[in-house]
């Protein structure tokens, strides 16, 4: 009897997962699967303690899920990458392993490791599959075979792509023949902090119903709501798709039985301009593996004299800059590790182009705080704010947030579900609340502006032009 081993990652999954499938289509094959944990990589890489916890409870799902079909879960915890090359070579001895499966991460060090794993494993028969996009990096390219450096092109090939032909959805495993297997809880040896799962889908039954419920019901009416943060207007499956207990491919099916002219421009094709953003970051991965390193696309935008300002920093991320929506977003994501998409834009305008401080430490902060941290979106999101990537927002294009605010808060609903602190402050004056409470004489309990907007943007446009002629 042959051996098959599954090594499950970012693919906490078991429909459509090709690894896993491909594993099971021999249905003589004994298939064992594998997760491997290494927290001092992913602390290295500031993992939020919420998305730690969101990985235990997803991985004692899936082995609960496994388990059922016959296939058991090994766990192991070790410290870093290099420890996991190991781990794998000794499961593979251990069990006589004669087929490994996986889905291919993009980073750099995952890409590392699976290269040092392949070298290792000289009897075992090793097979990667383009899993966690729709269709593979490499498949979407400019007539040069270049990768493309703008998205609206990217996203024209894309769907012209898509339109040749759709990547199939893989169905879940048949139950195997030698009945269901024993489990033990999963403890993973990270800082933890509760998730709340009317937020996040606690299993990838759960995960399955949102998407239903949402290209039902919501992804026709998303391009009108997606940018109003007191509304439910959008899907709230990054957290599912970051850690793969939905695909990409499963949306895109998913959308297109319920909104069929999406792909052509039809209700729907907003939502699924979004799915593409994410694919391309994906794919520019893939190119630039610099990206993972923390450089930027832009190399002149290094020159940029940054504000090593803790205070000003501190204030930011503890939502305390005196600009109501600013904070309210910021305390979104400490309370709940998920912030809104337009709000992800906007406070990153603002620590980069009011407070003048490195995308960086922004980039490191959301990572350490998002049940949805996902390196290649969190960085195209940071360097498109800072105007630091490919196909970013200029850099003199600076986002106000006092206007920000009036347009995509106007009521201030979103602000004071936040801020209760500004619950006394009339609808009129929500966004520039200090300006009242001066008129009327009153104190508040909230900070005052740390920054002049106008004279901020002033400094900033000074500083990118500095930079651009170093
Ligand atoms: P929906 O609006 O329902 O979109 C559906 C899916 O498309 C999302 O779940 C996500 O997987 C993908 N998506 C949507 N917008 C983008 C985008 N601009 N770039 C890439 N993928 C997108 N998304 C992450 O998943 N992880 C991150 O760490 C992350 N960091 C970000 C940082 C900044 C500064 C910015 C501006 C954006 C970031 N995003 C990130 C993208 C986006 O904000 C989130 O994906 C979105 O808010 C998640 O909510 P949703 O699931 O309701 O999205």
């Amino acid at each position: 009897m042959t051996t098959h081993l599954v090594w499950f990652r970012t693919d906490l999954r078991l429909h459509d997962n090709l690894a896993l499938a491909a594993a099971c289509r021999d249905r003589q094959a004994k298939v064992i699967a594998l997760f491997i944990a290494t927290p001092q990589q992913w602390l290295q890489h500031h993992m939020a303690p919420r998305q730690a916890a969101y990985l235990q409870a997803q991985l004692n799902a899936l082995q609960t899920q496994l388990a059922q079909k016959g296939i058991p879960l090994l766990f192991h915890d070790v410290a870093d990458f290099a420890a996991s090359v190991e781990v794998v070579k000794n499961v593979c001895d251990e069990h006589q392993v004669d087929r490994l499966f996986y889905n291919y991460q993009y980073e750099i060090n995952e890409r590392q490791r699976d290269s040092g794993v392949e070298k290792t494993l000289d009897t075992v028969t090793c097979q990667g599959f383009d899993d966690s996009v729709m269709l593979a990096p490499g498949s979407v390219m400019t007539g040069n075979h270049q990768m493309y450096k703008v998205f609206t092109p990217f996203k024209n090939a894309y769907l012209r792509r898509l339109k040749e032909g759709l990547p199939e959805c893989v169905q879940a495993p048949a139950n195997r023949d030698n009945g269901a297997c024993e489990t033990t809880e999963i403890v993973l040896n990270l800082p933890q902090e509760p998730f709340d799962t009317t937020l996040f889908p606690a299993d990838e039954k759960t995960a399955i119903a949102r998407l239903r419920h949402f290209c039902q019901q919501q992804a026709a009416e998303y391009e009108e709501k997606r940018d109003f943060p007191a509304i439910e207007g959008t899907s709230r499956l990054s957290a599912c798709l970051t850690l793969g207990v939905l695909s990409a491919r499963q949306c895109l099916h998913r959308l297109l039985a319920e909104c069929p002219h999406a792909q052509d421009g039809g209700p729907g094709a907003v939502w699924l301009n979004e799915l593409l953003w994410r694919e391309f970051y994906r794919h520019l991965m893939t190119y630039y593996p610099e990206l993972c390193r923390y450089k930027p696309f832009i190399a002149w935008t290094d020159n940029v004299a940054w504000n090593n300002d803790r205070t000003a920093l501190a204030a930011w991320q503890q939502g305390k800059t005196g600009y109501p929506i600013v904070d309210a977003a910021m305390r979104q994501l400490n309370e709940t590790g998920w912030m809104h998409n337009r709000l992800r834009m906007i406070v990153a305008s603002f620590l980069v182009k009011d407070l003048l401080i490195d995308w960086r430490e922004g980039e490191r902060y959301f990572m350490s705080q998002l049940v949805d941290g996902d390196l290649a979106a969190n960085n195209g999101g940071w360097q498109w704010a800072a105007s630091t990537g490919t196909d970013a927002a200029p850099y003199f294009r600076i986002f106000n947030p006092t206007t920000q605010g009036e347009r995509f808060d106007k009521e201030g609903v979103f602000i004071r579900h936040w801020l209760s602190e500004l619950n006394a402050v009339p609808e009129k004056a929500i966004h520039e609340p200090w300006q009242w409470a001066e008129k009327e004489g009153i104190t508040l309990e909230y900070p005052r502006p740390i920054v002049n907007h106008k004279q901020a943007r002033i400094e900033t446009l000074a500083a990118y032009e500095a930079a651009r002629k170093a």
